[in-house]
């Protein structure tokens, strides 16, 4: 597969503390962390990881994080080429995690905030040379409106991760093939989300009806369902002991990409899952990301 991936860079600073602290506090950090992430890269270098190959549209800024951003997606095989340069801050996720595990997160969007259609213009030609394009949230919309018009006019099909959740129109999806997403953010399309793998997932329907050819609804450690034309898949995920659920979303997106195939959804979507699963297993976000042949053990 050839995937060309719209959207964010960021560097990820995690700071671990005992205690959370309440408004005007202060606390000590017992260690703090650098880890490259943002929705865009992490899908990038997931499905770059599971074997396609992969392009990346976005913006880094002028500050150190620029580089070590870039290097995190290029030294997993991902094409750097049209990564714009902002002037200010690179993207950044500010993330305090207490000993429970509980976390503030504070996302500056920097230069992905400063990406424009007219960076999206500008690498047409990849855009309109690659299978699937893969979008996210944590861009300006206009940024993933023009990566939809061109992708609809070459043919490349559309995915479409809702993350972080933001109040659509369904009319808005228009031009999605593949739209995949938590609980959390289905919430924002359809009346009632189903608990569990089990449920009645039909009101998944009106996105059907909306034109959006498949629907993976994904369920944390649950698994994932996958409403279709023909019909509704119930995926168990893979009994593994989850360490860190960072990015496990972004990876399920990237290896699912990596193995579409219209024809047989069900190898996609267990290859998405089994690369997630691994990704669980390990701290981090991109340095969480398992390879093909990671994936194809657990698989076998
Ligand atoms: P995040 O925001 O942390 O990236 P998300 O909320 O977008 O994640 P999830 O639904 O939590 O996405 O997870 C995506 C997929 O990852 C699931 O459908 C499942 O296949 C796999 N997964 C997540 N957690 C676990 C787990 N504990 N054990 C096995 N697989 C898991």
């Amino acid at each position: 597969m050839r995937i060309v991936v719209v959207g964010s860079i960021n560097m990820d600073v995690i700071a671990s503390v005992d205690k959370l602290p309440l408004p005007g506090e202060t606390v000590a950090a017992s260690s703090v962390q650098y880890s490259p992430g943002g929705k865009g890269a992490n899908q990038a270098v997931a499905a770059a990881r599971a074997g396609a190959d992969v392009w990346m549209i976005g913006a880094t800024g002028s500050d150190p994080f620029a580089q070590a951003t870039r290097n995190s997606l290029a030294s997993a095989g991902v094409d750097i080429g049209h990564v714009a340069d902002k002037p200010g801050a690179t993207g950044m996720a500010i993330i305090e995690v207490g000993a429970d595990g509980e976390n503030h997160i504070v996302l500056a969007a920097g230069a992905n905030g400063l990406l424009g259609p007219a960076d999206v213009v500008r690498a047409a030609s990849v855009l309109a040379s690659c299978d699937m394009v893969l979008l996210q949230n944590e861009v300006p919309w206009s940024v993933n409106q023009e990566a939809m018009r061109i992708a609809k006019a070459s043919g490349t099909r559309v995915c479409y991760n809702p993350a972080p959740v933001r109040k659509l129109d369904i009319k808005a999806l228009e031009g999605v093939d593949v739209l995949v997403m938590n609980e959390t953010e289905a919430a924002a399309f359809v009346a009632t989300v189903p608990q569990g793998l089990d449920g009645d997932w039909s009101a998944l329907g009106v996105l059907s009806d909306a034109g959006i050819g498949m629907t993976v609804v994904t369920l944390g450690s649950r698994g994932l369902v996958c409403y279709h034309r023909n019909g509704l898949i119930r995926l168990p995920a893979f009994p593994v002991r989850a360490i860190d659920t960072t990015a496990a979303g972004d990876t399920f997106i990237g290896a699912f990409a990596a193995a579409f195939d219209e024809q047989n959804v069900l190898y996609a979507l267990r290859f998405g899952a089994a690369a997630a699963a691994i990704a669980v297993t390990k701290p981090g976000a991109q340095a969480s990301v398992p390879s093909r042949s990671e994936i194809d053990r657990l698989l076998k």
